[in-house]
């Protein structure tokens, strides 16, 4: 039976990514070796480096004077090597869900943070209105996370503050055009719209770098590795390689705005189908606050009982990783890049086809 995958992370990826970096798993490049067993110092690797990082500039318009690097550690590194490298004294912080205060949390290590707005009242289910206008000018920086893979709610607009930003665009980037010129750093964790596991992109201001007066390791310098183009030490061979396939494979539909249009299609979809149910209800209530990637939904109150039935059909119909997160609960279908419009229509189909039967 088709599988219909909507895990949350790791999650899809084109088959144009998997069919490509399974052939090179055997024989990359006409090596006659397997991209596993290959110097990351090659020709042939440095190849793939130079075009991904020119890809990611073409997709996203990069401006000069930025560098894209692809580092190990996760987004989470990321939440403790930005404050390390752009933190003097204070920076700002918007509070909208765990993956957030992770990144708080490791802030607080460098300096003072001032969080500007939260929505932890009502379990981060909404976006703070106006925190733009919070975010004070005397501050190294703003931090953000563009979208709440947890709970479903979403930034899809750069924001206007009065300093430089930083971002955690793990599940989201590449889902739209973005205002780079605006960030000093931009950071995602490769697996939900690019890779498998194992790569975080990074695009960083070069002439932000070097104003902060602690002493950085040299791992967790940014500068390092821009110096070094990504090979500094041995990186993410196999990640980046796939990482490649589906740069190329998004430049082939057309770049990010297309991409955009076809994200909102799906989710407008399946939100309506949400909004039109008797028996679903969408967590997100402001229709401006949802995610196009991460589309949260519970049972009504008066079926709540139902919710493992419903898993359990929907299961049988090849619905893969729609369980929700454990602080949400319900359900979870993430949309990224790579899922289909067809396995929206058969979430779809399958929750009708559920109502019909067990709607009172
Ligand atoms: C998945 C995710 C992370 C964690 O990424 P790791 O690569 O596992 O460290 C961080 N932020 C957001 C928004 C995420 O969705």
């Amino acid at each position: 039976m088709k599988k219909h995958n909507f895990y949350a992370g790791p999650c899809i990826l084109s088959e144009y990514t998997i069919k490509n970096t399974a052939d090179a798993v055997i024989n990359f490049a006409d090596m006659g070796l397997s991209i596993l067993e290959i110097s990351h110092r090659s020709k042939q690797f440095q190849a793939v480096v130079d075009e991904a990082v020119a890809l990611v500039k073409e997709l996203l318009e990069v401006p000069e004077g930025y560098s894209v690097l692809f580092l190990g550690g996760g987004a989470s590194l990321q939440f403790a090597m930005a404050p390390m490298n752009f933190l003097n004294k204070k920076a700002a912080y918007l509070d909208t869900g765990v993956w957030a205060n992770k990144a708080i949390k490791e802030a607080k290590l460098f300096g003072e943070v001032d969080v500007v707005a939260s929505s932890k009242d009502k379990n981060y289910n909404y976006i703070p209105k106006d925190f733009e206008s919070k975010v004070p000018a005397d501050v190294d920086y703003f931090h953000y996370t563009s979208n709440n893979t947890i709970y479903g709610t979403e930034i899809r607009k750069d924001p206007d503050v009065p300093v430089r930003m930083i971002c955690d665009m793990s599940s989201d980037i590449f889902s739209r055009p973005v205002d780079v010129a605006k960030y000093d750093l931009i950071y995602a964790g490769a697996q939900k719209n690019l890779a498998p596991s194992g790569v975080t992109i990074c695009i960083v201001k070069d002439d932000a770098l070097g104003h902060v007066d602690r002493v950085i390791p040299t791992m967790l310098k940014y500068k390092t590795h821009v110096d070094k183009g990504s090979m500094f030490n041995t990186p993410p061979v196999l990640p980046i390689y796939a990482a490649l396939q589906t740069l190329k494979y998004y430049k082939s539909l057309g770049g990010l705005k297309e991409i955009e249009k076809m994200d909102i299609a799906k989710a407008e979809k399946l939100y309506d189908a949400i909004d039109n149910s008797k028996m679903f209800v969408a967590t997100i209530p402001n229709k401006e606050d949802r995610s196009i990637m991460n589309v949260c939904f519970v049972m009504k109150p008066e079926y709540a009982e139902l919710e493992k039935t419903f898993f359990d059909f929907a299961t049988e119909r090849g619905m893969v990783g729609i369980k929700g997160h454990r602080d949400v609960g319900g359900f979870r279908a993430s949309l990224y890049n790579a899922l289909p419009m067809e396995s929206v229509e058969a979430l779809v189909a399958c929750m009708k086809e559920f109502e019909e039967i067990y709607a009172k």
